[in-house]
């Protein structure tokens, strides 16, 4: 059974119809790029999955491990299993990394007997590895004057500790460096598994030079209109999207 099958989605937001029959499907094990030009439905996309309540959706199913995904609540699909990076850009004054994190994993763990105080503290140790995120970052407020690579680390970092069985990066290439770049991207890599997968939304080939997509999907005026290996993100850096724009014209035709 796939892990996440997504069948003629449709979302819009207002009386403007974002995602125009969507059709994705993604096994465990697997990693996917979807790429595509700004405010084609990208990130609309990652919101409808992840379940924001800012999108209708009039249309299509979202299957996770069989189950109807639509119905459930934001936080039942994050029990789930199901990560959005950007989750949780805000900045949390007076509240560390290191207790937001204990808040977050108790929350997985509801009617369950909460994590262990050492067990949490070693898991954080082995996990702020992954990324090499210092104890100094780690005791500071969630995302108060953290620097752009700072952030994505920290947003690697709750992946690593939540341990979803599907992560959705949208942007975390933007604004890093290319120092911070290869650590996300070391993260991501570290993190795969062939009992979770991984969608990295991006615009850019560079952050696929680091993490090795099976799967390149181009998202385009609300539909997946061409999908492809690897090789299919670095004909898209060298055509530009111009390319997809004039194949759709002719296959009109
Ligand atoms: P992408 O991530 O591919 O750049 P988005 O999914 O963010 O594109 O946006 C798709 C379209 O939906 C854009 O035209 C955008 O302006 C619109 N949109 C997204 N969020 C909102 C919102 N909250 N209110 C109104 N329009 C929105
Ligand atoms: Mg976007």
């Amino acid at each position: 059974m796939a892990l996440l099958e997504i069948r003629d989605l449709h979302a819009k937001i207002g009386e403007r119809e974002i995602l125009k029959g969507v059709n994705l499907t993604i096994n465990s094990g697997e990693v996917h790029a979807i790429m595509g030009p700004n405010g084609n439905g990208k990130s609309t996309l990652a919101s409808v999955i992840a379940g924001k309540d800012t999108f209708t959706v009039t249309k299509g199913e979202v299957l996770f491990k069989g189950k109807d995904l639509l119905s459930l609540p934001v936080e039942a699909r994050a029990a789930e299993g199901i990560f959005l990076g950007f989750q949780y850009p805000v900045e949390i004054p007076g509240v560390s990394i290191t207790n937001f994190m204990r808040t977050a994993i108790n929350e997985q763990y509801r009617g369950l007997d909460p994590m262990g105080a050492k067990e949490f503290l070693q898991l954080m140790e082995e996990k702020k590895k992954v990324v090499q995120l210092t104890s100094n970052l780690a005791n500071r407020s969630v995302n108060e004057g953290f620097s752009g690579g700072e952030k994505k680390k920290n947003e690697i970092f709750q992946m690593a500790m939540l341990n979803p069985t599907l992560s959705i990066l949208d942007e975390t290439d933007s604004g890093l460096d290319i120092d911070a770049l290869r650590i996300v991207a070391g993260g991501v890599n570290a993190l795969k598994s062939k009992d979770n997968a991984t969608v990295v939304i991006t615009h850019y080939q560079r952050l696929l030079d680091y993490i090795v997509p099976d799967f390149v999907h181009v998202l385009y005026e609300g539909r997946i209109v061409k999908s492809g290996d690897k090789s299919l993100a670095l004909d898209l850096e060298e055509k530009g999207y111009e390319w997809i724009r004039q194949e759709l014209e002719k296959a009109d035709k």
